[in-house]
């Protein structure tokens, strides 16, 4: 496998992905891809362009790496209602060693197409749909550190501008 995890400030995570056409042998690669990194690297979610794709595809599994039981592929999503407000404590995996409260949506309705290029709707609550937000977020070019305040996200770039400078 060529593809590797991205991480912040590399420019793909800022840039809007494009809708996928077709679901070809390519994209089933692609995804096969996406999971084995989300779960090496102990994830529950993971967007195409964490691996360098500006494809609009995610994955969530809130089984978790353990279990991997409940993989869900989603392909163009489309957040088309959403409900309420909620903190929701979150990390990413293209964001190294930083965590905070985002903003998000309680409740959320999404479309989108499976694999097989089913379209699919769903209703998310509770961690599946700030999971789902964050990722699809992603496609957009938003990173949760996006949606902390400024004072925030400037002590996080001022360490991980000391960080990248002691490596190397
Ligand atoms: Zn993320």
């Amino acid at each position: 496998m060529s593809r590797k995890l991205v991480t912040y400030p590399e420019e793909i995570l800022s840039r809007k992905a494009v809708p996928v056409d077709v679901i070809d042998d390519a994209i089933r690669e692609l995804v096969r891809d996406m999971a084995e990194i989300m779960y090496e690297n102990r994830g529950i979610g993971l967007a195409a362009p964490q691996v360098g794709e500006g494809l609009r595809v995610i994955i969530v599994d809130l089984s978790g790496p353990e279990k991997r039981e409940n993989l869900m592929v989603l392909v163009n999503p489309e957040i088309t209602d959403f409900q309420g407000e909620c903190d929701s404590e979150e990390g990413c995996l293209s964001v190294t060693g930083y965590q905070s409260v985002v903003k998000r949506a309680e409740k959320i309705q999404v479309r989108a197409l499976d694999l097989d290029g089913n379209e699919v709707f769903l209703d998310a609550e509770n961690l599946l749909s700030t999971c789902l937000q964050h990722e699809i977020d992603h496609l957009d070019g938003v990173l949760f550190i996006d949606r902390i305040s400024r004072l925030k996200r400037k002590f996080y770039d001022k360490r991980l501008a000391r960080w990248l400078s002691k490596k190397d």
